[in-house]
């Protein structure tokens, strides 16, 4: 029997942005579309253009994504025409391949919230519908509050859904906006709905705030729905809305979903999804979750003993699906023979060959280990960890030393009589036996080192001409006297590729030097340049 199919909205850029002390920047949603769409997600939500600056500008211009972009937006205004109606304008002006209109479906949220009657609200749904689907876009429309207003008024909501419908949207998404829906509650209201639109038009977008997100989407699916809105880490407003991370596994790896439904994720792709999980983090600067289902860094981790032995003989026994499908590892704590394997897989997978019985991967894996308990973190970085690996198993030619850096900062008043701080490098580095000595001015003193740090390395300066860093984050790890600064800088060359490197010190400039060499370094080596 054919598999019926499955599809996943993301709504990170859009519903997740609602999240406290997340702000998405331009740069930030490409890249997370990007990875989205990597994924192979069916639909990504940009956000919601003409609202502000950023999703205007991200509406903006053309992107070429495999997965159906959409803007999100709202229906009419009650008492405006469809064609006479700025908002809806600014959406149907948006470069989006699809319109996701959100309108209200609980009568007391029409009456007392929008002020109009229940007839308007339902014109505008369609009025709304009709115009998206004249200019060409495939339509969604969530209904806000469907589930608290089906409890209490259940011909309104499912009139509001149906409207869209019968206007041609090709969604009708059933939002439990305030998240207090119950599992049991869902599937009997969307059984309930999916009687009058087929199930293959109805979505879930559910939030947390029981816990439940996840839950509900799997009971709306069992119920009839095929659509399954959420975000990436379960980003969102209050507690979040339903976490994909932790749904897409599910659906691919849990009979009970994978012997009946097709997802666009392939098996390939699935095992991105750690990764995926772990940057969006990185980018944002939160901590990850270690214990995410999944994709946590301890998803998979057994402390030594009779689980491990177990483990040992067999991976089953303690796991309830195998890590490497979603791209994470099995992790045995305290344990010499699986840090190793780790280690193995690490430099099978950068390339670089050794034997497994080198006695230097044990001085490798020492050497991580200790350099990750003072707050490094090879897992975000990349190529410093390469660098770390090349370096012990003697690989990386000693290029240039830094003999000397100096960096200053002062704060001045300039000739407009403005209060300016301006920072000051210098840097003296040997080559081939030759002293150079460059000076640089930053717009602060990080900048400056870096400024000045590639200004001249002689025979090398080719080799780092397209080197640019496209981020630097800074987290301070343990609170009080003891706190030490960790810097990750993200570098990209001119083929496009990046790459992440690390600094740890109680001195920032200290660590920013760190991983600004590291990247320089890891430059010339992917370059090949002579030693
Ligand atoms: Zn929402």
């Amino acid at each position: 029997m054919a598999k019926e199919r499955v599809y996943l909205f993301d709504t990170t850029l859009r519903d997740g942005a609602q999240t406290n002390g997340v702000d998405f920047t331009l740069a930030d949603k490409l890249a997370i579309a990007g990875m989205l769409d990597e994924l192979g997600i069916d639909y990504v939500e940009g956000g919601y253009p003409g609202a502000n600056p950023t999703d205007t500008e991200l509406f903006g211009s053309d992107h070429k994504l495999k997965a159906t972009f959409t803007a999100f937006g709202m229906t009419r205004r009650p008492g405006r025409s469809a064609s006479n109606d700025p908002g809806l304008a600014a959406l149907l002006a948006a470069k989006a391949d699809a319109i996701c209109f959100v309108a209200k479906s609980w009568d007391y949220h029409v009456r007392v919230a929008l002020e109009t009657t229940l007839e308007e609200n339902i014109a505008s749904i369609r009025d709304s519908v009709r115009a998206a689907k004249a200019s060409g876009r495939e339509v969604l429309l969530d209904c806000e509050h469907f589930f608290d207003g089906y409890k209490t008024n259940p011909q309104y909501a499912l009139a509001c859904a149906k409207a869209a419908y019968d206007e041609g949207a090709r969604w009708v998404v059933l939002c439990d906006t305030n998240g207090g829906t119950l599992p049991n509650e869902v599937e009997t209201i969307v059984g309930e709905v999916v009687k009058t639109i087929p199930g293959d038009h109805v979505g879930i977008h559910a939030h947390n705030d029981t816990e439940q997100a996840v839950a509900n989407s799997f009971a709306a699916v069992r119920a009839g729905a095929r659509q399954i809105q959420g975000t990436l880490n379960g980003l969102g407003e209050r507690c979040g809305n339903a976490n994909l991370v932790s749904i897409i596994p599910t659906l691919k790896l849990k009979a009970e979903f994978a012997d009946r439904f097709d997802t666009s994720i392939s098996d390939a792709a699935l095992q991105k999804l750690a990764h995926v999980s772990y940057a969006l983090d990185e980018r944002l600067n939160r901590a990850p979750n270690r214990h995410a289902p999944y994709v946590g860094a301890s998803a998979f981790a057994t402390k030594a003993g009779i689980h491990a032995s177990a483990i040992a003989k067999d991976p089953a026994t303690y796991e309830h699906v195998l890590p490497e499908t979603v791209g994470n590892r099995r992790k045995v704590l305290v344990s010499e023979q699986a840090g190793k394997s780790n280690v193995l897989a690490e430099l099978e997978r950068i390339g670089i060959k050794v034997d497994k019985d080198d006695p230097r991967i044990s001085s490798l894996l020492d050497l991580v280990k200790e350099r990750e308990t003072i707050g490094y973190a090879y897992e975000a970085a990349n190529a410093s960890f390469e660098l770390l690996a090349r370096r012990t198993l003697g690989k990386v030619p000693n290029y240039f030393d830094v003999e000397q850096f100096d960096v200053n900062v002062e704060q001045r008043y300039n000739a407009l009589a403005q209060r300016v701080t301006v920072a000051m490098a210098v840097v003296k580095v040997k080559i081939d036996g030759e002293t150079l000595i460059s000076a640089a001015e930053g717009n602060g003193p990080v900048n400056a080192l870096d400024q000045a740090l590639r200004k001249d390395l002689g025979k090398y300066q080719d080799y780092i001409k397209g080197l640019k860093l496209t981020d630097y984050r800074v987290r301070i790890l343990n609170a009080g006297t003891e706190a030490v600064t960790r810097v990750l800088i993200e570098s990209e060359d001119e083929a496009g590729d990046s790459w992440t490197t690390v600094g740890v010190s109680p001195n920032i400039i200290d660590a920013s030097f760190q991983a600004l060499m590291d990247s320089i370094i890891f430059k010339l080596v992917k370059s090949g340049a002579p030693a």
